[in-house]
Order: structure tokens, then C-alpha cells, then sequence
């Protein structure tokens, strides 16, 4: 196993987190090094599905330095996010090596070691910027069904959904999407959501950004496993839902019961027979190679202050809970920058 020299810090993960605490390490004067387990730039981006186009999506904030340019609204998200995070990389030269999956970070003594395989690095300290597109969140429902089961993280648009019975499962914003444009090739969709979605009306405004951010700010700081940003702001009401609701495309069912060979069951003996169940249900942050630090408390959350953990002052979590937006994201990497530059070289200093 090949052991790299050491570095002040080790940063995980090069999507819009990593690479926003990789601008504010160089500018703090730290050294370091980015380990991304893709294949490419883009992040989580690269994965997302084509037909999520770039005039779809909530809104991409800028990385530090170097605004996205403005790009075709019909072209893919992910195409026009991996090509703008490879210019970023190029334009500040940011060491980034990949593919790297980071499997363990382990303590040693005052440093830390950041292991993957076939290479360990030696540190002062480590931003973990790892994102949530590695963890889909699968719940589990007792029974067996015989059709097709997917999660959104291998959803890659509507085509494939032809002519099929599909049960959509989940409350947030994939789900919403999904259902959109299956339903208009599909045979039959179903909508089915543990609880009723929450619209909300008009524009999502700032305030009502920081008041979703505070909600899971407090969450984090009381050591809770956070709940996503989007799940406290609610689902937007564009024209797009509003076509389809009046459509009956989005009309919710509670959660079923179980699963049955053919579709789907619930506790009063209805059923809805389907070819396909598309699990829209979400992501939790990939941490487990954090693990061997044992930063979790007992409720399985992480005691956080900023993007600090608590229990560890070395290691900060961008991209996680409240930063956990593309704004956030990149606000979280000044901010863990501005920290460790102070926890590694105690001397007053501005990164900004
Ligand atoms: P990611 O982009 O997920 O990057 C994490 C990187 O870490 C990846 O490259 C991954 O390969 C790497 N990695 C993971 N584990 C390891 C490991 N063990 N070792 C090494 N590398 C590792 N937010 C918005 O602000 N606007 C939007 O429009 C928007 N749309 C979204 C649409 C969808 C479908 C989803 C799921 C999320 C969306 N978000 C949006 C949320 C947004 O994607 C994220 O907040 C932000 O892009 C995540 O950036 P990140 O750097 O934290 O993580």
C-alpha cells in the first residue's frame, strides 16, 4: 500500500462542497489534495438522469472565483455541471485524484489517516465532503414483488417507463418530477407518500431559505441525523404541478402496507398492480468511512457546530445537513477553510 506524504488536510469528495474547500484551503495557505471517487468531475451531477435539464432545477449556485456560465436550459444538468467543475479544476488547478473511494479515516496520534485502496495519506485534519448520491435510501416493506424495483439514483428518464404500470413512492421534489414525465408515457402511476407533501405557494424566498436552513441547523447542532433542506421548505407549486395535478397525475395515496407479487397492498385490502416501483425515497450523507472515528451519537446523528464536528475539531462536514444546497455547500467550504486555518496555524488570518 503506498503511503503519500503528508498534507494539513485531506479533502473527500470533489462535488460543489470539496471543491469550494479546496478554493478556501489554497487561498488559507494550507496544503492538500482532493480524493474523489468518481471517474470524473461533476460530482453527484454526472449521475443525474438526462432528462433533468439545467431549466429544471432549483437553481446552482456559483462556485467561489468563477461564475457557472450561462448555459443552454434544455441541455442536461449533469453535461453542463461536469463541464463547469473540470474548467474550475483547471482554472485554479485544484489537486483532485480520482477515482479514490476513500474506505476508512482512522486516528494516529495527533494526525489522522485517510486510507483507500491501494494508498494512505497522513493529515492534520479532514474536510469530508462526500455527498449523499452514494447512500440511496431504500425503506423496507415486508412482502415480495415480482416486477421491477429502482431507486432515483438509477432513474435515467421517462423512456423506459412505456406503457408500464408504475408506483411512485416519495414526497419530495424526484418523486414530483419522476411522476411528471413517466406519467406521460406510462400506462397508470400511482403516488404513494408516508405523509402529505407540503406545497407551498408563491416563490421560495431568501427568508424562507433561512428559516428551512435554521430548522436543520438546530437539528444538527442537537446531534439529530438531518433531515434534507427541501423536506422543511416544501414542494413548489410551478405551473408544471399545477398542470398535473389538475391532470390527477398527482394525487396521493398514503403508504402502503406491503408488497405483493404483482404490485402493491394495502391494510384495507386495496391493491394496485404494477410492473415497476420507482423509490423516490431519498438519500442519507455517506459517512461510513468515518466510522473507525466514531463521531455518531447513541440517535445516530453527528453533534455539529458549523461544519465543525463537535466531538473532533480536525474534521469538518461540508455538504451535510444545513450546507447541504449548492449555496450551502459552497459557504460551508469557506467556512471549514477559515477554521482550520486557525486550528492548524494559529495566527490571525482572513481567507476571504
Ligand atoms: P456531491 O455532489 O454528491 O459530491 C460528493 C463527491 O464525493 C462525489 O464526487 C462522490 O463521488 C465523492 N465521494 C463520495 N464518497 C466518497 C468516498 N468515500 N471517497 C471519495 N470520494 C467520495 N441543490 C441545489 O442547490 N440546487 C439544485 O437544483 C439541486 N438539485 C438536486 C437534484 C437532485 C436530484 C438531488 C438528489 C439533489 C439536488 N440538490 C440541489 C442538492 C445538491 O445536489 C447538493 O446539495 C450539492 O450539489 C451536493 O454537493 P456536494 O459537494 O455536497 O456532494
Amino acid at each position: 500500500m503506498g503511503v503519500a506524504p503528508g498534507v494539513d488536510v485531506v479533502v473527500i469528495g470533489a462535488g460543489q462542497a470539496g471543491l469550494s474547500a479546496a478554493y478556501f484551503l489554497r487561498r488559507a495557505g494550507l496544503e492538500f489534495v482532493v480524493l474523489d471517487a468518481n471517474p470524473g468531475p461533476g460530482g453527484a451531477w454526472r449521475h443525474r438522469w438526462p432528462s433533468l435539464r439545467l431549466g429544471r432545477v432549483h437553481g446552482i449556485h456559483d462556485l467561489p472565483g468563477l461564475a457557472l456560465p450561462s448555459a443552454d436550459p434544455t441541455r442536461p444538468a449533469s453535461e453542463v455541471v461536469a463541464d463547469y467543475f473540470a474548467d474550475y479544476e483547471r482554472e485554479f488547478d485544484i489537486p483532485v485524484l480520482r477515482p479514490v473511494a476513500v474506505r476508512a479515516v482512522r486516528e494516529a496520534g495527533a494526525d489522522l489517516v485517510v486510507e483507500a485502496d491501494g494508498a494512505v495519506w497522513t493529515t492534520r485534519a479532514v474536510v469530508n465532503a462526500t455527498g449523499t448520491w452514494d447512500k440511496p435510501f431504500w425503506p423496507h416493506y415486508p412482502g415480495r414483488f415480482d416486477g421491477r424495483q429502482l431507486h432515483t439514483a438509477g432513474y435515467r428518464g421517462p423512456e423506459e417507463f412505456e406503457g408500464k404500470r408504475v408506483v411512485v413512492v416519495g414526497g419530495g421534489t424526484s418523486a414530483v418530477q419522476a411522476l411528471i414525465e413517466i406519467a406521460e408515457v406510462a400506462a397508470e402511476t400511482t403516488w404513494v407518500t408516508r405523509r402529505p407533501p407540503v406545497w407551498h405557494e408563491g416563490p421560495f424566498t431568501s427568508e424562507h431559505g433561512r428559516a428551512a436552513v435554521a430548522r436543520v441547523d438546530e437539528a444538527v447542532r442537537a446531534g439529530k441525523v438531518p433531515a434534507s433542506v427541501v423536506s422543511v421548505t416544501g414542494l413548489g407549486l410551478t405551473p408544471e404541478v399545477l398542470a398535473a395535478q389538475r391532470q390527477g397525475t398527482l394525487t396521493r395515496h398514503p403508504m402502503f402496507e406491503r408488497l405483493v407479487p404483482g404490485g402493491v397492498a394495502w391494510a384495507d385490502g386495496r391493491v394496485v398492480e404494477a410492473d415497476t416501483i420507482l423509490w423516490a425515497t431519498g438519500f442519507r450523507h455517506a459517512l461510513d468511512h468515518l466510522a473507525p472515528l466514531a463521531l455518531r451519537t447513541h440517535g445516530g446523528g453527528i453533534v455539529m457546530d458549523g461544519t465543525r464536528v463537535v466531538a473532533d475539531p480536525r474534521v469538518h462536514l461540508v455538504g451535510y445537513g444545513p450546507s447541504a444546497s449548492t449555496i450551502g455547500a459552497t459557504r460551508a467550504g469557506r467556512a471549514a477553510a477559515t477554521e482550520l486555518r486557525t486550528l492548524l496555524h494559529p495566527t490571525p488570518a482572513h481567507v476571504g
